[in-house]
């Protein structure tokens, strides 16, 4: 549906240098998926979605959705904006204050090229309105909704014209935190059941995982890792994706021999020996990070009788309600533990990490 090909972006700066925003992304969205780009302030996220949405003009690269061409750099094709068909809703997504639901939803086929009968305005309006649940709002001022129903008719408006393509940037961050939870799973099933293909926006990754089919996490105009929320939580492919989505404990080492098993690698590290998975050919002598969630480190006062077991002491614990967070000392490095509530050793007390060898991934060095 959508196939973005090495697109380069380049400001010009005010003191004249060039700001490389967006550099050799590459992706493609199948239909009816939602996309999500992912990564910190400044990495690229808008001028990413931007150039797609022909708001800017890329410096290089191949933008194509539904077969059409839609920039090439080669070819010397640029489609201007309102061409197409393409729906966008903003972070600071403007509902007019003056005018109504009803007024609002219809605006752009309003002021679009195609002139349509008032009764297939209506249809238009009332199926938009529908499907984002807030029929029977027609002719309420929209400053009388709630922020999440303000929120709801800016997608409205962007749906109002069936765009073949949605893009939405940041479009919860003006919600607050439980609101911006609950619109989570509507945008989710709404985006399901219209079928309509999507690039989200976020640098918010519990965001990202709980809404995408895939993610592309970015930093510094460049694509980091491309896969499925599971795949970067599980498998990250470097310390910058890992430690970005989601908390991880870091710990340095290299690597000591190659396991039996294929894909795994006997690491030593400052606090004692491990085995680890990695997706990268790692060579005897490398220097390494292990990456381990917090979830996966298993604590016991009793020494388990398995591998990939270290010694460890008890220095803070934090209450969290679902889950306990416990920070575990071991040589002088701090590691977090997240552990069932009813598993409360004292400050102080002897423990035992266990990690299985598939949640210890080892990422090379650089
Ligand atoms: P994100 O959406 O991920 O926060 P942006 O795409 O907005 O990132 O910005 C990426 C980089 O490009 C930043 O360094 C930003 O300062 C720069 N940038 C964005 N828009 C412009 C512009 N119109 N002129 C100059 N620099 C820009
Ligand atoms: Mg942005």
């Amino acid at each position: 549906m959508l196939i973005v090909k090495d697109m380069c972006k380049e400001y010009p700066n005010d003191q004249g240098q060039v700001v490389r925003a967006a550099q050799h992304i590459s992706f493609e969205v199948a239909q009816g998926k939602l996309f999500t780009l992912l990564g910190p302030s400044g990495c690229g996220k808008t001028t990413t979605l931007r150039s797609i949405a022909g708001l800017e003009k890329p410096s290089s690269g191949e933008i194509i959705v539904g077969g059409r061409v839609l920039y090439s750099s080669d070819r010397k094709i640029f489609i201007a904006p309102n061409q197409r068909d393409i729906g966008m809703v903003f972070q600071s997504y403007a509902i007019w204050p003056h005018m109504n639901v009803f007024e609002n939803a219809a605006f752009p086929l309003r002021v679009g090229k195609v002139k349509y009968s008032k009764k297939q305005i209506e249809d238009k309006v009332l199926r938009a309105l529908h499907a984002v649940a807030l029929d029977g709002l027609e002719s309420r001022e929209a400053t009388k909704l709630s922020g999440g129903q303000q929120q709801r008719l800016a997608l409205a408006r962007a749906l109002v014209m069936e765009p073949q393509l949605l893009l939405l940037d940041e479009p919860l961050s003006n919600l607050d935190a439980k609101l911006r939870e609950r619109m989570r799973f509507e945008l989710k099933r709404l985006q399901r059941d219209l079928g309509i293909t999507t690039i989200y926006v976020t640098h918010d990754q519990s965001e990202a995982l709980a809404l995408s089919n895939e993610i592309a996490v970015m930093k510094s105009g460049h694509i980091m890792q491309l896969g499925s929320p599971r795949e970067i939580y599980e498998h990250p492919a470097n310390e910058f994706v890992a430690d970005f989505i989601g908390t991880t404990n870091f710990l340095k080492g290299h690597i000591t021999s190659l396991s039996e098993r294929s894909g795994y690698f006997n690491i030593q590290t400052p606090i004692g020996n491990l085995t680890a998975f990695s997706g990268e050919s790692l060579r005897v002598g490398e220097a390494v990070i292990v990456s381990v969630r917090p979830e996966n480190m298993h604590l016991s006062i009793e020494r388990p009788d398995t591998t990939n077991v270290l010694q460890a002491e008890i220095h803070t614990k934090i209450f969290l309600g679902e889950t306990l967070d416990m920070q575990v000392k071991a040589a002088d490095q701090i590691m977090l533990a997240r552990v069932h509530p009813n598993f409360s050793p004292h400050v102080g007390t002897h423990v035992y990490v266990h990690i299985d060898e598939e949640k210890c991934i080892a990422l090379s060095d650089t």
